[in-house]
């Protein structure tokens, strides 16, 4: 079984649906295939979402007017057949009728992510029946009956695997199945999601719980570079990436991939494989067990990070000071990404400021604070032991006159990550690129 994923943008449009239908119906190796919204639709939907919070039901019937608007012509572009654009009508009224419904009540965080599935379950319902009508049959496995996270957010994947197998059980001679990416129940039964982005994640998860042999991840461009291509202009794909490689980009900013995918697909040892729905004989990106012997593979950054330094002179030789620290990001559910320590010091990230203001109260209690907001994460990921000497030099001369706030490096062997203003960015991202890295073919 192989599991195969393709993003928004590869079933954005008619052509590009019926470009899918062709990829996933050429070998008959039976297979899973997991789809996002069509490009586009989960963000008109939080922004129904967010017109129906701020009580502007009229603008929340506009944009679903102009949605359902758009569907339509969807379904002209995308079915010739009589029956099926009959089906396809069908598929239409259900949902829109949902979302119609839903706006006439008041907002509720449960209300915004039962708007927020409509996307998926459309695009897979629709897909589906143009497979049919092309007289490719596929099974549509609805995701609400095998996603769940559990009170913690994280997937239940001990639910998904056993109910999983026994749907496809249910199927023993079906090959194609479709399911929706990113949608999910809680643990209260309603639906929620894993949140944006996330269909690269329920591919993942999808693909340990049946032990398939591949998972797939089909997007617009041709794999992981070893940069930002939105950034710096000279890039190159990779070719092979280990998952602690792959973990850590996707975690630190490359957009390819939902940062949590990886974690599913490395327990299970499952390969990734990244591949371009536009030029589907390219290689794309492998990510796998194997680590190249490479000491630097890429680079990604993360912005919207805050630094926050504690400086006390009780820390000085004393015990247990990290720890109170620490607890303070525990109570507010806080992840903190880089650390570095002197003897009278601490300085941490954080991406999430929801409760920064909480979080720095309490920490003034335990010494003297400074926040800097608007940073970003610069991460250089390779293989890197710290025997192999002349990296982190490599890294610092190429940008020896930008202000580096933070360093880490020893945390991983897979990884040094930077703290910069985000003012210095771009040019950060351009000196290490035209520095660090060994082109290809050059
Ligand atoms: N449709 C969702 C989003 O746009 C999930 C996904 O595409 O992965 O975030
Ligand atoms: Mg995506």
């Amino acid at each position: 079984m192989k599991v195969l994923k393709f993003g928004g943008t590869s079933v954005g449009s008619p052509e590009r649906m019926h470009r899918v239908a062709e990829l996933v119906t050429q070998s008959s190796e039976p297979k899973i295939v997991v789809l996002s919204a069509v490009s586009g639709t989960t963000n008109t939907l939080v922004q129904i979402g967010k017109a129906l919070q701020l009580k502007q039901v009229d603008e929340a019937n506009r944009l679903t007017t102009d949605l359902k608007e758009h569907y339509n012509s969807f379904c002209l572009g995308l079915l010739a057949e009589k029956s099926a654009r009959k089906e396809s009508k069908a598929i239409l009224e259900s949902h829109f009728e949902i979302l119609s419904a839903i706006i006439q009540n008041p907002f509720s965080a449960d209300a915004e992510k039962e708007i927020l599935a409509q996307g998926e379950l459309l695009s897979t319902k629709l897909f589906t029946a143009y497979l049919k009508s092309q007289g490719m049959p596929a099974v549509l496995l609805p995701a609400l009956e095998f996603m769940r996270i559990d009170a913690n957010q994280e997937p239940d994947e001990a639910f998904t695997q056993e109910r999983l197998k026994a749907l496809l059980d249910q199927y023993s001679d079906t090959k194609l199945f479709i399911t929706q990416g990113y949608i999910c129940l809680n643990s209260q039964n309603q639906i929620d999601n894993l949140q944006r982005g996330g269909s690269d994640y329920t591919a993942s998860l999808i693909g340990a719980a049946v032990k398939a042999e591949e998972i797939q991840i089909w997007t617009d461009i041709d794999g992981m570079h070893n940069n930002d291509p939105r950034i710096v202009k000279r890039t190159f794909r990779i070719d092979r990436l280990s998952f602690d490689e792959a973990a850590e980009l996707a975690y630190f900013g490359a957009k390819i991939l939902h940062p949590f995918t990886i974690r599913p697909a490395q327990r299970a040892n499952i390969p990734v494989r990244l591949l371009n729905t536009m030029d589907a004989q390219a290689p794309g990106t492998l990510i796998s067990d194997h680590q190249e012997d490479r000491p630097i593979t890429a680079v990604a950054a993360k912005d919207g990070i805050t630094a926050i330094k504690i400086k006390s002179s009780r820390m000085l030789l004393a015990y247990g000071f990290l720890r109170k620290v620490f607890e303070v990001f525990e109570k507010y559910k806080t992840s903190i990404d880089l650390i570095t320590t002197s003897e009278v010091g601490i300085s941490l990230t954080i991406d999430d400021q929801q409760y920064l203001s909480d979080i720095l109260q309490e920490l003034e209690t335990y010494g003297q604070v400074e926040v800097d907001s608007n940073h970003t994460i610069v991460c250089v990921v390779g293989n890197m032991p710290f025997q192999k000497v002349g990296v982190l030099k490599k890294i610092v001369d190429a940008i020896d006159d930008i202000p580096i706030r933070m360093l880490s490096y020893g945390g991983s062997r897979f990884n040094i990550s930077l703290l910069i203003d985000n003012q210095y960015k771009v040019e950060t991202l351009n000196r290490l690129n035209e520095h660090i890295f060994t082109f290809p073919n050059q």
